[in-house]
């Protein structure tokens, strides 16, 4: 990960509010600020990912969490809201984008990605980048229907990720297929 600091203190109010409180600022003044505290970044190179990461939140991209996206942070290091990249509940003196200022944010759901993780074995699983896979998109192919494990919930992750690795082959193939007749 780059080396970075955030313009403004951080720091927890220790109080959960629903509404965040940032201080608006335009990408231009944060470019100017984050320049200052951070002389080696590139200019260019930071403005475009603060703008891909306002287009992101104006696509209404989240977080993995649920929350909006803070564009700030996310400029350095991906798509993430604001809790999840500082470890704070609450921005305190941080900045914001002043178009992306309102936000949508779950307390409740502010779980971290390694927490998703240790559950994916009930919910799903995610790929490399930490996105979650949507298996309902990955059609089942239709050697799984007369395999022995079909249906089995203890099978089904294993299942999944077979399918979701072969999902844009031509032709499934899958090592761990067992007939249903106890053929091969
Ligand atoms: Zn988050």
């Amino acid at each position: 990960m780059r080396d970075l600091e955030f313009v403004g203190n951080g720091g927890s109010s220790g109080i959960k509010l629903k509404k965040m409180s940032f201080i608006p600022i335009t990408i231009n003044e944060y470019v100017k600020k984050h320049i200052e505290i951070n002389p080696s970044e590139n200019e260019k190179d930071l403005r475009d990912r603060l703008n891909n990461a306002l287009s992101d939140y104006q696509k209404g991209i989240k977080c993995n969490c649920g929350n909006d996206i803070w564009v700030i942070g996310s400029a350095s290091i991906g798509n993430n809201c604001f809790s999840c990249i500082t470890g704070e509940s609450q921005p305190n003196q941080d900045f914001e984008i002043g178009s992306a200022i309102r936000k949508e944010v779950n307390l409740e759901s502010t779980k971290n990605i390694d927490e998703y993780k240790e559950d994916s074995q009930i919910n799903g699983f995610y790929d490399d980048d930490g996105s979650q896979i949507n298996m309902d998109l990955i059609s089942k192919p239709s050697l799984c229907a007369s395999c022995i494990k079909n249906d089995n919930p203890n099978e089904e992750l294993f299942c999944n990720m077979t399918r979701y690795d072969q999902k844009n082959d031509d032709e499934f193939k899958c090592y761990a297929y067992i007939n249903i007749n106890g053929e091969e």
